[in-house]
């Protein structure tokens, strides 16, 4: 037990401390956290070279995955395994040489072999002894990916949001004005889709949105952004255009991917949509791009729909 290894090193001997000490122990047992005390282990020139275990609680052999009285006096890749033992002793080191506390947060695995991310916490006291703590933070490190994932995602198509797209526009613009080269930016909306709602249903729309989406998704480069704006308005971001007709091509790709009637419970289902494109240089404010693209996709509309109109907005130099 733990209990006894520190009862040798303990320079208390007084019954009283004796008791205090063993409800601390208790204590630490009790935790589902993982704690542990390490010691440090010197070579030549006082160079740190390894830890040895001290004392470490239940909840740590549970993770270690060994006997609690199996573990101490141990060095640190006997315990943890060799891959964790190096970013630890490393930790360790960084928190003696400084002689503050260090909080991380590090991917690791379970006693089971379940991959998590644990939080680190290393305080050094005492000659050369860290006290460390280990807690599973896996549940909400995962709840806070799937709450920026669903910060950035549209939910029903699983495309990045409009807030994602406003983020990559920004950043387009910027690196597009420094490389002094071209993007396209694409608003478009499918024609009537109303009537697909009303004569089919909104379920039937819903999966429409989803297949049409996929569609400009495949018709398009890895490197195009697809996002959805709201309802049946999308938005493409080109990053790596080369000019006009590049955009001219790529659109015809877009628009002959929706050629085919979408097919949803054996109903078959043709629409067509408008769309406005901008061509900039990083040469215009990025509500401003928006802003023309959207004109450009009313225009479509007014000029009978099933099309696109292309804008192409760079600077005079
Ligand atoms: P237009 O050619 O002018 O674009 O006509 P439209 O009928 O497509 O009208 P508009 O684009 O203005 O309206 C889009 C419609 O999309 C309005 C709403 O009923 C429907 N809609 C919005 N969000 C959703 C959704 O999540 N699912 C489904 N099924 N329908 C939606
Ligand atoms: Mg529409």
């Amino acid at each position: 037990m733990a209990e006894r290894t520190l009862k040798k090193d303990n320079p208390a001997n007084s019954e009283a401390s004796q008791v205090q000490l063993e409800v601390i122990l208790e204590a630490l047992d009790a935790s589902q956290d993982g704690i542990a005390i390490w010691k440090a282990i010197r070579g030549l020139n006082e160079a740190i070279q390894d830890f040895s275990l001290v004392l470490m609680n239940s909840a740590g052999a549970a993770v270690a995955g060994q006997p609690q009285q199996d573990l101490l006096g141990k060095p640190l890749g006997d315990v943890v395994g060799p891959d964790t033992s190096m970013g630890l002793r490393t930790v360790f080191t960084r928190a003696l040489m400084q002689g503050n506390g260090i909080k991380d947060i590090v991917p690791g695995v379970d006693g089971a072999g379940v991959p998590g991310f644990y939080e680190n916490t290393v305080v050094p006291f005492g000659q050369d002894l860290v006290f460390a703590t280990y807690r599973d933070v896996s549940e909400s490190v995962e709840e806070r990916e799937r709450l920026l994932w669903l910060s950035e995602h549209d939910y029903l198509t699983g495309m990045p949001n409009r807030s994602k797209l406003q983020a990559s526009l920004d950043e387009c613009v910027s690196s597009c004005k420094k490389n002094k080269s071209f993007f396209g930016f694409v608003f478009i909306d499918i024609d009537y889709f109303k009537n697909v709602n009303d004569t089919y249903g909104h379920s039937v729309g819903d999966a429409l949105l989803v297949n049409f989406v996929k569609r400009i998704r495949h018709s398009l480069p890895e490197t195009a952004l697809v996002a959805r704006i709201a309802g049946d308005e999308f938005a493409i971001l080109l990053n790596t255009v080369k000019g006009e007709e590049q955009l001219r091509e790529l659109m015809e790709e877009v628009f002959s991917s929706m050629s085919r009637p979408f097919v949803h419970d054996e109903i078959e289902i043709s629409i067509t949509c408008s769309a406005g494109c901008v061509l900039n240089d990083g040469s215009e404010h990025p509500d401003e791009i928006m802003r023309i693209s959207d004109k450009a996709m009313y225009e479509a509309k007014h000029k009978g729909r099933a099309r696109y109109i292309v804008q192409t907005v760079v600077s005079a130099k």
